[in-house]
């Protein structure tokens, strides 16, 4: 087992990226803390996950209760070998028809939440943990509607070169999680019935050189690489886990003949 004796938080574990990656480092060994908003759904997470688990409500965006919650897993597993801070919301913002407070809150809870989610964590961090952020494809791609979305997970990759500077010393290793299209609650709509999730398939299919949309066990697998000590002389990086989508888009079927 590859995560023996190792503790680990992971924000937004109560669902699609964060929850297969508490599924796999259970499975590999580590005991889990795991947050989200929705009590119910966190506590149904917690109970699949087993005894190694230990559910924490808390908002990304209420840097208190995101304190609180640090301090209890560390009270409960001692200190942390590893911090996913993964929790993240979508959100329209299309120029010309976007509120204020809706730009925000995407900043709020992608950008800001992951600096005091940190912040939080490094009173408790162990001496050469791991720290993983959630990035995302759609921090270069330029989709359209997503200004908001797309310059917090650009600011996640700043951050995290930052901080890979500012706990080196104490050699945690920092590093960005970079996913594609990965089949999640968080499309909404878009998967939200047989035929829509038929046609989302094809359209991420047709854009993406590996011709198949991601599953969280392709981020969970990457992120665990990037948390265990296979990953000890990494530190600052980026990893995309897209099927090619934005390293060799002209591969995707798309262009092909
Ligand atoms: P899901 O919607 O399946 O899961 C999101 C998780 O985050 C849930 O557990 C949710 O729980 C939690 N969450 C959301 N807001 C907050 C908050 N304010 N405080 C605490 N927890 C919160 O989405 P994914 O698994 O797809 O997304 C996880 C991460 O992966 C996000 O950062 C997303 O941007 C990123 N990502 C996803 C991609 C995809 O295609 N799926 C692609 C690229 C990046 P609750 O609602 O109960 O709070």
């Amino acid at each position: 087992m590859r995560l023996s004796n190792k503790t680990a938080l992971i924000t937004g574990g109560s669902s699609g990226i964060g929850l297969a990656t508490a599924r796999r480092f259970v499975a590999e060994g580590a005991s889990v803390a795991i947050t989200g908003r929705d009590a119910r759904r966190l506590e149904a997470a917690a109970r699949e996950l087993g005894p190694n688990a230990l559910a924490l409500v808390a908002d990304a965006t209420d840097i208190a209760a995101t304190e609180a919650a640090v301090a209890r897993a560390a009270e409960r597993f001692g200190q942390l070998d590893i911090l996913f801070a993964n929790a993240g919301i979508p959100g329209a913002t299309p120029a010309g028809a976007t509120k204020p407070e809706v730009f925000e809150q995407v900043i709020r809870t992608n950008l800001t939440g992951v600096f005091f989610t940190v912040q939080a964590a490094l009173l408790h961090l162990r001496k050469g943990a791991s720290i993983i952020l959630n990035g995302s494809v759609i921090s270069v791609l330029g989709n359209p509607g997503y200004s908001a979305y797309a310059a917090s997970k650009a600011g996640v990759r700043a951050m995290a070169r930052v901080l890979a500077s500012e706990l080196s010393p104490r050699g945690i290793r920092v590093n960005v999680v970079a996913p594609g299209a990965i089949r999640t609650p968080i499309w909404g709509a878009a998967l939200a019935t047989p035929d829509a999730e038929k046609a989302f398939e094809a359209r991420i299919a047709a854009t993406t050189p590996l011709g198949h949309i991601g599953e969280p066990e392709h981020i969970a697998s990457t992120v665990l690489f990037l948390a265990s000590d296979d990953a000890a002389h990494i530190q600052g990086q980026e990893l995309f886990v897209d099927g090619g989508a934005t390293s060799s888009p002209a591969g995707a079927p798309i262009y092909r003949g």
